[in-house]
């Protein structure tokens, strides 16, 4: 675990406009995003984005929208996901970061997309070790916001 004091509006920038090259299929929505430090390793923090956008990108229907925000306060920053995909119902929703869970292939209408159900328990790897929180909000047919929360570092407080 290398540690840093990484612009963290940078990396997301760099995982969405690494994800917009390869989705030519959704509307790819980005709000201004406040710049920010936080103390953290930056390649790991872009497999973090990288994931999330993934699965936006993966369980959204052709035509769909995703989008990037980032929000801050005194302690922490907060960016999401979201998506108005597929969503996750109230049951699988606690049950996504369990290594190898996939919601039930049915719901995709034979079009399953794949995976090996490992990009969300590496998400939250990741984000334990920045002492973070994440969590997916979502309802079934309309979409999902997946929410990462880190701490800031201290040099937010000079620039
Ligand atoms: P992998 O990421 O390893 O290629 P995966 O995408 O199936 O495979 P995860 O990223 O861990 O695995 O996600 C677990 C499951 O949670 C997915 O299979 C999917 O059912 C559900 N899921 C994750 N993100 C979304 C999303 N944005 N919208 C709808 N369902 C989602
Ligand atoms: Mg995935």
């Amino acid at each position: 675990f290398k540690e840093d004091e990484v612009r963290l509006d940078q990396v997301l920038l760099d995982a969405w406009r690494e994800t917009e090259r390869i989705n030519r299929n959704h509307h790819m929505v980005l709000t201004d995003l406040p710049r920010v430090w936080i103390y953290g390793d930056r390649d790991r923090l872009k497999q973090l984005a990288l994931i999330l956008l993934e699965n936006a990108t993966k369980y959204t229907p052709k035509g769909g929208t995703i989008q990037l925000s980032l929000k801050t306060n005194s302690q922490s920053a907060e960016f999401r996901v979201s998506d108005s995909g597929i969503g996750i119902s109230e049951t699988d929703l606690p049950r996504v970061f369990e290594r190898f869970y996939r919601v039930d292939k049915a719901r995709h209408r034979g079009q399953d997309p794949g995976g090996t159900g490992l990009g969300l328990p590496i998400a939250k790897w990741i984000v334990d070790q920045h002492h973070g929180d994440i969590w997916m909000e979502s309802k079934l047919g309309e979409g999902t916001h997946a929410v990462v929360r880190l701490p800031l570092s201290e040099d937010n407080s000079t620039s």
